[in-house]
């Protein structure tokens, strides 16, 4: 059934599943790729976080893993699913906070290495959606008050990260960024590969 994905909102193949047909839900979206959710965690959970974490490890599994599911549990189910589904991903919570970049430097030290796992060769054009570009730029979809009552961020909201995060690359001549077809096409520029490979040097030291 065609449904509003959990995490980013646009419409996704959606199924319930699990033993009871009632505790995990299944996603299937174009946005966020396979992911099953536990009922325990679905309401509880910063969607934004688990949208670029969803993104950023999505990017790094070949065509076959992409077709398998994440399972976005709760710390006490993990232990069940792993024994059940042994070649499935399992992720909690936690796990997701300690990965979610801190500061803005980490967030565009994580979006340019990015880039380069999608960039086929220097000067090609990485292809991707609004969407797609609004996980991997870590905008927000959603604000929390105080209470953590939920709303969405406007459309207006959402432009706004992303042309900031866009104007920072492009001013420092990191990235080319097209958004003059459906698509928006992504070209590295030499001084972000510059800075990718300084980053992937203190990686491997
Ligand atoms: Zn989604």
């Amino acid at each position: 059934m065609v449904k509003e994905c959990c995490i980013c909102g646009e419409n996704a193949e959606v199924e319930n599943t699990g033993e009871d047909c009632h505790s995990y839900i299944k996603y299937e979206c174009k946005v966020c790729g396979n992911f099953i959710i536990s009922i325990e965690i679905r309401g509880n959970i910063d969607k934004d976080k688990y949208a670029s974490f969803l993104h950023y490890h999505n990017i790094f599994l070949s065509e076959q893993d992409k077709k398998k599911f994440w399972y976005l549990v709760s710390g006490k189910e993990v232990e069940k699913i792993q024994k059940r589904y042994p070649h499935n991903r399992v992720v909690t919570n936690q796990e997701i906070e300690d990965w979610y970049p801190q500061t803005f430097s980490e967030k565009i030290n994580t979006i340019l290495l990015g880039f380069s796992k999608l960039s086929k060769y220097d000067g090609s054009s990485i292809e991707m959606t609004h969407e797609q570009c609004c996980s991997a730029f870590f905008a927000k979809r959603y604000n929390y008050d105080n209470n953590n009552n939920e709303s969405e961020t406007t459309q207006e909201e959402r432009n706004e990260q992303f042309e900031y995060i866009e104007d920072y690359l492009q001013g420092n001549k990191f990235v080319r960024i097209d958004k003059s077809s459906e698509k928006i096409s992504i070209t590295l520029l030499p001084d972000g590969l510059k800075r990718i490979e300084e980053l992937q040097k203190i990686k491997t030291h």
